[in-house]
């Protein structure tokens, strides 16, 4: 029986698509302890820092003295934490919605949303480059997939128009595409939705707390917040805390907490960690300077990069791909930024297409001129021994 796991396992080794996972002995600051060993973090999605800002502990403390560590059971079962519905009528306001739904994690909400709106009769398109849990949302409803080419608006449109016998048509983009750091064509989204008389989703773990000038992700970014229909964002990367929202009309939210699986089916999220992400709110909205480092980080590291040469194209955001190719060179390439002082890991294939291995760099607003200085030098001198390659991603 065993046999069969460890066969599977020699081929992950063969293929260079091993994972590791490292013991940290510290918060995702901007230095961590990893082996005993002091490195520059250059691989978390904790882009404002505010996973361990001291209101957010204080808030996550607070709460856990009040109402224990569990929630107990689904909220449909055993009832709403009143920190659940605060938390979400502080996001509805933070999106300017009529209402939000929080969901376990971007994963849950992601693989509960999907088959809820799109089912059997029903078509989703999906970007090529969409996140893991929107196409495993996508494996989950009845509704037929098509995939469109990355940010291809053109073969988008060709898909909506040869799929006219579909009951509902559901969009559904990554704001920021997790591994290139680009971010979706909005406004051409918004139109076709509109042309075509399609539902417009919108996955905004990576633009919320980053993009727009309140950090109210990619809708605020395009001034487009009323033209999707379901803003998806995530409350475990820039806002430091855990779990998940939609964002939307009344209904919409009524329709989701009345049929996603992934909803009524688990344990809703303890007390602590909807108190983390209120505090977190509260933080955005009190300390904008947060933002601004981050932006300021995000431009120096992307000059740092283009002035050795090495292709960050196509991110616009704090996510840089650095594109390696091969699995084993990029592990390699991950090995030897970490003997040198950087914590960046290899993200390979299922993460990314095949033959896009790559060290995803992400900066944050807690990293200082120096620590970025340092990782320009480091990238450098791996760009050197050229473990870049200077073909773009996807
Ligand atoms: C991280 C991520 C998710 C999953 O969110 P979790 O809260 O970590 O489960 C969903 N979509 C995208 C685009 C992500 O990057």
């Amino acid at each position: 029986m065993t046999a069969m796991f460890e066969r599977e396992l020699d081929i992950l080794l063969e293929q260079d698509l091993m994972r590791t996972q490292v013991p940290i002995g510290s918060a995702q600051g901007p230095r961590v302890a990893l082996n005993g060993r002091e490195v520059i973090l250059l691989c978390s999605n904790n882009y404002l820092g505010l996973a361990e800002h001291p209101a957010l502990k204080e808030a996550a403390r607070s709460a856990l003295e009040r109402f224990g560590a569990g929630s107990g059971a689904s909220r449909l079962v055993s009832g709403n934490c009143i920190l659940h519905e605060e938390l979400e009528r502080r996001i509805a306001s933070f999106k300017g919605t009529d209402a939000a739904i929080v969901f376990n994690s971007g994963y849950a909400a992601n693989t509960g949303v999907i088959p809820a709106v799109a089912r059997e009769g029903d078509l989703v398109l999906s970007d090529r480059l969409n996140h893991g849990s929107i196409i495993d949302g996508c494996r989950l409803s009845r509704a037929r997939t098509e995939v469109y080419r990355h940010r291809d608006m053109d073969h988008l449109e060709s898909l909506l128009r040869s799929n006219t016998a579909a009951h509902r048509k559901l969009i559904v983009t990554d704001g920021v595409f997790s591994m290139d750091g680009d971010i979706a064509p909005l406004p051409d989204l918004v139109r076709l939705a509109e042309r075509h008389d399609a539902i417009l989703m919108v996955d905004d773990a990576h633009a919320t707390g980053v993009l727009g000038n309140r950090g109210r992700g990619t809708a605020e970014h395009f001034g487009m917040e009323d033209r999707v229909h379901i803003q998806m964002g995530t409350l475990g990367k820039a806002l430091g805390s855990f779990g998940a929202y939609v964002a939307g009309a009344r209904d919409l939210v009524q329709y989701l907490l009345n049929t996603c699986r992934s909803y009524l089916f688990s344990t809703s999220l303890p007390p602590a960690v909807c108190a983390a992400s209120i505090a977190a709110l509260d933080v955005l909205e009190a300390e904008p300077w947060r933002r601004e480092k981050l932006w300021d980080n995000r431009e120096r590291l992307a000059r740092g990069l283009a002035s050795l040469g090495v292709n960050t194209a196509p991110s616009g955001t704090p996510i840089f791909p650095l594109l390696v190719g091969s699995s084993d060179r990029a592990v390699r390439a991950s090995q030897k930024a970490f003997a040198r002082g950087i914590f960046a890991t290899a993200i390979r294939p299922p993460t990314v297409p095949d033959g896009s291995a790559r060290l995803r760099a992400t900066v944050m607003a807690t990293h200082s001129e120096e620590e970025i200085k340092q990782a320009v030098a480091i990238f450098g001198q791996l760009n050197d021994e050229g473990y870049f390659s200077h073909g773009r991603p996807g």
